[in-house]
């Protein structure tokens, strides 16, 4: 039952570490049962999915962007969304600074870093992260906030290349950390893990795990 995972999942972490649930391809009466057990943030991979499920649901729900978000899309989101893990380009960045000017607000984002050996996941490179920071035109976006990173293990059972895999995340947010945000509390978030790999992401440091079967039940 889907209130039952919830509190299970939510009653083993500690201190700092929030859940978000993931209800991708979930009706609206999955997602209320979460609600009614007390979530509040959840997490879709689709902007139309999530445009049409922020416009029916509770108004007091967190909705977090977790997927591939392309530009011309973010003006369908960006009235509403709490937070985006996914941006992966400084164009997208470009887009979204724009559309938050024009509903008047500031829109936190993470950076998604390509932390995998697959060809199939989005993300920068930690080079191309620390030039776009370094650059005068990142620094005149002035209604996006960069509150942390976002990273997707491989794919695989090998529980220690995830493990690599998040650590190494963990290293570098803590460089960019004390290079480029050592006064602003904001940058703190690490989004990592997923069902199958959320409590090794907690052991690395993760303050953001994004779980969507082990709530829902398969997809
Ligand atoms: C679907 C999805 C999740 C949740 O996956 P589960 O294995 O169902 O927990 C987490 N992050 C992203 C980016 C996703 O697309």
């Amino acid at each position: 039952m889907i209130s039952e995972n919830l509190l299970k999942i939510k009653s083993d972490l500690p201190e700092g570490v929030k859940l978000i649930a993931v209800s991708k391809t979930k009706t609206a009466s999955e997602i209320l049962e979460a609600y009614n057990a007390g979530q509040r943030l959840f997490g879709e991979n689709k902007v139309q999915e999530m445009a049409g499920k922020y416009a029916e649901l509770p108004k007091d729900i967190q909705w977090h962007l977790i997927g591939h978000l392309q530009s011309n899309k973010v003006k369908y989101i960006a009235h509403f969304v709490s937070l985006i893990h996914s941006v992966d380009s400084f164009k997208l960045l470009e887009v979204i600074d724009k559309e938050a000017l024009k509903n008047d607000r500031t829109i936190d984002c993470l950076l998604q870093v390509y932390i995998a050996d697959e060809k199939t996941k989005f993300g920068f490179d930690k080079n191309e992260i620390i030039l776009m920071l370094e650059s005068d035109e990142f620094k005149n976006l002035k209604n996006i906030r960069i509150t942390g990173l976002m990273g997707m293990a491989t794919f695989t059972n090998d529980l220690v290349k995830i493990k690599n895999e998040f650590h190494g995340l963990s290293i570098f947010f803590n460089s960019l950390k004390s290079s480029f945000f050592p006064s602003y509390t904001y940058f703190k978030e690490i989004s990592m893990g997923m069902s199958s790999d959320y409590q090794i992401a907690i052991e690395e440091g993760s303050t953001l795990i994004r779980v969507g079967s082990k709530i829902f039940g398969s997809r």
